[in-house]
């Protein structure tokens, strides 16, 4: 009888240390992938003496949090750091609202809360190193970064911030007073920017950020150093909105930051630079300085917190040039743009509208051939707008191109070009390009981003990314 009780307390000590160890793994699951994913990153090297770095955010916050202990290295080994301010964040009219616990918010309200959120920067930035003269505020329109490059692109269509009525830089400390809230406006400053601090390290947002001012900052940086003819710098590109990333969002110091899932099989190549326990709970103390975001979006904020921090790198693509064949184009060595999976940033499911690739072949004879895939075996969505962008005697030409089922139009600066030679196919999954040379021309570099759209609704954008023709010029 006590012989069968011990058999029976073993059993069940077994059946209990089985159940200890596997809530341990279940548990301990998601960290050890944490670890594995961090150690399958390259190790970053912060910038050093003689490097000009440049910081870009759009809102006051996100220089900390992409950036904070790059920055501190980066001046401590004796780097010179300046930060670009694009908005003042006067458009986050939630938080505005709690800060002032008011349902109605005015115009001078929306202004004086700006400003409160530059002193919020500033006071960030000191801990980081960075001294007042050396942030510069451009005072653009929170929210309003993608309009300027989708509906107000020209001089004389500027965005109305509805928040604050302004449609211009009108804050007493804007860099440039009176500069307009358009894509020409926006892209004219920020060349002469670059043209005058000459940085050769550029930190700023990367272009599948879920957020549209951000992804639109890092489009308008890329057009603005083409124009600025400033071209020798390397990228440090930050993610700060991806959906429920950095995930999970708890103040957490022990997890390291990695690229989501979705990233993995896209072209950026991701580095991590580490912070020693030190430095990450002062991360965390000059994040709790943004009083008036952690109200509202602590959780996200402090997710930031953690052992490392996380730049992506995104290369122009090469394109190839061919013969105009009848054939598809939809080979790998044709891509020349990969999209997160699963990313429809207005947060719906549409797979026919969730672009996963672009492919691109430069014509021989002039022109383009371009195919977008989408990520179903469905019929693909029907309303897109496809952007290029190119550089002709130091200006830049904008050529967008606008589908709705049947039709399409060509539009150059916000006026109809063309419409009659565009050959425009919707194949399966994907849609599929003809344009002729008299319409786009043959450059030797393009800038491309492409849009689909539900009932006019943006669904899914990609990157705007540099097309270099691997002929290069031989291709004119
Ligand atoms: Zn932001």
């Amino acid at each position: 009888m006590k012989r069968k009780k011990v058999i029976i307390a073993v059993i069940m000590a077994a059946f209990l240390l089985m159940g200890g160890i596997s809530i341990v793994l279940f548990f301990s699951y998601d960290s050890i992938l944490n670890i594995i994913e961090r150690w399958q990153l390259d190790d970053l090297q912060s910038p050093g003496k003689g490097d000009v770095v440049l910081l870009v955010a759009p809102h006051p916050d996100d220089e900390a949090l992409s950036s904070r202990h790059l920055v501190q290295q980066a001046l401590a080994n004796g780097a010179k750091v300046k930060l670009l301010m694009v908005t003042n964040g006067d458009g986050f009219i939630e938080a505005t609202k709690m800060y002032y616990k008011k349902a109605k918010i005015s115009p001078e309200q929306c202004r004086e809360y700006a400003l409160m959120r530059q002193q919020e920067t500033i006071a960030a930035a000191a801990t980081m190193g960075i001294p007042r003269e050396d942030i510069l505020f451009l005072g653009f329109p929170d929210g309003g970064i993608e309009a300027m490059m989708h509906e107000n692109w020209s001089q004389d269509r500027p965005y109305t911030n509805p928040y604050t009525m302004y449609a211009q830089a009108e804050y007493a400390n804007a860099f440039r007073l009176g500069v307009s809230y358009t894509g020409v406006g926006i892209v004219g400053v920020l060349a002469s920017l670059l043209q005058e601090i000459q940085p050769n390290v550029i930190i700023m947002p990367h272009p599948n950020d879920h957020h549209p001012d951000h992804r639109s900052v890092n489009a308008f940086m890329q057009l603005a150093a083409a124009q600025a003819g400033v071209e020798d710098f390397q990228t440090m590109l930050y993610l700060v909105h991806h959906g429920s990333w950095p995930t999970p969002w708890v103040r957490d110091a022990k997890m390291h930051l990695v690229p989501p899932a979705a990233f993995q099989n896209i072209d950026t190549k991701w580095r991590a630079l580490d912070l020693s326990p030190e430095a990450t709970i002062n991360k965390g103390k000059t994040i709790e300085l943004y009083k008036s975001q952690t109200m509202v979006l602590g959780l996200l904020m402090y997710a930031f917190e953690r052992r490392n921090e996380l730049f992506g790198e995104l290369p122009p693509a090469k394109m190839l040039s061919g013969a105009l064949e009848e054939g598809p184009i939809m080979q790998s060595r044709y891509i020349v743009l990969h999209d997160p999976p699963d990313d429809n940033i207005g947060q719906y499911r549409h797979p026919d509208a969730d672009i996963v690739r672009v492919y691109a072949m430069a014509i021989d004879e002039g022109g383009m051939r371009l195919v977008a895939e989408t990520n179903t075996k469905e019929e693909v969505a029907r309303e897109w707008r496809l952007f290029w962008f190119f550089i002709e005697d130091g200006k830049f030409r904008r050529l967008e191109i606008e589908i709705d089922g049947g039709v399409s139009k060509v539009l150059e600066d916000e006026k109809v070009v063309s419409a009659e030679h565009l050959k425009v196919d919707f194949i399966d999954n994907h849609i599929d390009l003809l344009i002729p040379a008299d319409i786009l021309g043959a450059y030797p570099s393009y800038y491309i981003m492409v849009s689909s759209f539900r009932n006019g609704a943006l669904i899914d954008t990609t990157a705007m990314r540099e097309l270099i023709s691997e002929e290069g010029l031989a291709w004119q």
